[in-house]
């Protein structure tokens, strides 16, 4: 059976490379009948962040990731489900205490009594003299009578696996093939820290395996690690599980997905107003492309999509403008009540509208969302957009539209524009289309010369969303008080031209 997982550090908010990797492991457990884990990697108690693990399993929650076993969010609290637990590992200290001992005992590990301070100098020796800075082996062969002696004086140590001079260590990764290292070029790394937790490295391998993993998909990071891995695979014996390894994220300048360029975090993008399945949708295709033209993917259509074979090697732009399109696409997909659903908090927050207005307004937010819903890239730029609509002190620079203004046909326009809308009992989009549908047969002004000049004086725009429908969401009286404002204007540039003309 295949057996996958997502084991992030809880340091923070989610980096959308995370979740990538959370959803490619997903993905693939799906697609192969298998099983999807969750394991908390909380040994580094340096970087450990209140509310991390929250954050994390949120992010998984909303954006349709479910976990088969390991950590879930039960009723808003962190729980563990699977007979393989603890899946914390800051629960599992004895389990590494035991396995770090048969190391020892057959001499694949060692104490190291060494003090920071001469490892600090060390370091500065080496890269003073241009040398990678690694350890110089020190303490790899005290005899058994120095280590109890140490220990009895409760002098402080780390454990570090203890590597063969000049092995080779192989191994094929599914994405990136053969891969080999000679232990020449690794330090003796650190498995047990000074203050008795495992480092990532050393649990990592024994959860793997006691986790029963099949398939370990994680980010290219963590490449340059796996050779120790698999070394540690080999002292305890173990059958080691598949390596696929996924490539890095990066900016428009090639470098590493930074803060400094944007947002980089899940909580982020959805605070924006970003759709859970166009992040996912997004995500998918950084470092994975399917076997065909198609880039509009439900998380269904992924699973079946999804393969191995088509994970690419080279880094993968985070293009965030093609977030953004893809983010629109899925917001105009939107049924207006779910589009109103996620407009709200942005209208609450902005103040645009209070709670208590939410009832009353209910078919007056059905008509905005109509009429933003082909206008946004991502919901923060809702109050920005509708204060646009809204805002009725515009001036009116644009030659062609002062032109315009100033047709002898738009001042009859004007007039009976106002007299229709003052004597109709309320103006929606129905009534809107009415009246200039009688204009036009009344007045005999058509096309552009209806439609035009009616914008400018209702929007002071020559361009934008449907006009009967802004006039709906602006309603008869606010229509009639810009009209009212238009009066002189359009007056104005009547006598103007007529002194032209004169
Ligand atoms: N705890 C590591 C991280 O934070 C997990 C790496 C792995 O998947 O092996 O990404």
């Amino acid at each position: 059976m295949i057996r996958d997982r997502f084991a992030p550090s809880p340091t923070g908010n989610v980096h959308v490379g995370s979740l990538r990797t959370a959803l490619y492991n997903y993905i693939y457990a799906k697609k192969m009948n298998g099983k999807f884990l969750l394991r908390l990697e909380d040994t580094d108690r340096t970087r450990l962040e209140a509310g991390a693990t929250e954050n994390l399993l949120n992010a998984l929650m909303v954006t349709g990731i479910e976990t088969d076993e390991g950590l879930i969010l039960k009723d808003g609290q962190v729980d563990q489900i699977g007979d393989l637990g603890p899946y914390i590992q800051s629960e599992r200290l004895a389990i590494y205490q035991d396995y770090i001992k048969r190391l020892l005992d057959q001499g694949h590990a060692y104490y190291c009594f060494c003090s920071k301070d001469r490892l600090d100098t060390l370091r500065a020796q080496q890269k003073e003299n241009g040398q990678t800075p690694r350890y110089d082996g020190h303490c790899r062969d005290l005899t058994a009578a120095e280590i109890d002696q140490k220990l009895k004086n409760s002098e402080s140590y780390t454990i570090r696996l203890k590597l063969p001079a000049n092995h080779q260590i192989a191994f094929d990764d599914v994405v990136r093939g053969h891969i080999e290292m000679n232990t020449d070029d690794l330090d003796d790394q650190v498995l047990i820290k000074a203050d008795g937790f495992p480092t990532y490295h050393f649990a990592v391998v024994v959860d793997d395996h006691l986790m029963q993993i099949s398939h370990v998909i994680r980010g290219e990071e963590w490449l340059p690690s796996t050779p120790k891995h698999i070394y540690l695979y080999e002292c305890f014996g173990w059958e080691k599980p598949l390596f696929v390894h996924l490539p890095n994220i990066l900016n428009d300048d090639r470098k590493k997905l930074s803060k400094r360029q944007g947002d980089v975090s899940v909580e982020d993008f959805l605070k924006k107003g970003y759709l859970p399945e166009a992040l996912i949708n997004f995500l998918a295709l950084l470092g994975w492309s399917p076997d065909s033209e198609q880039e509009i993917f439900s998380l269904d259509e992924l699973i079946q999509a999804f393969d191995f074979s088509r994970i690419n090697k080279s880094g993968a732009v985070f293009d965030r403008a093609k977030l953004n399109w893809m983010n629109a696409h899925y917001i105009k997909e939107l049924t207006t009540e779910k589009f109103v659903e996620n407009m709200l908090p942005f209208l609450l927050d902005s103040e645009t509208i209070s709670p208590d207005q939410i009832s009353e307004k209910s078919e007056w937010l059905g008509k905005v969302a109509q009429l933003l819903k082909e206008r946004i890239e991502y919901f923060a730029q809702i109050p920005e957009e509708l204060a646009h609509i809204l805002n009725d002190q515009f001036e009116i620079t644009d030659p062609e539209a002062l032109e315009l203004l100033a047709e002898e046909s738009t001042g009859r326009l004007y007039k009976v524009l106002a007299e229709k809308i003052a004597s109709s009992e309320k103006l929606d989009v129905e009534r809107a289309k009415a009246i200039l549908k009688e204009i036009q047969k009344e007045e005999k002004i058509k096309g552009k010369m209806l439609y035009m000049p009616a914008r400018i004086m209702i929007t002071g725009e020559m361009h934008g969303p449907d006009l009967t429908l802004i006039m709906d969401v602006l309603g008869k009286d606010a229509v009639l008080l810009r009209l009212a404002a238009m009066k002189t204007l359009v007056a104005q540039y009547e006598s103007d031209e007529e002194v032209k003309n004169g």
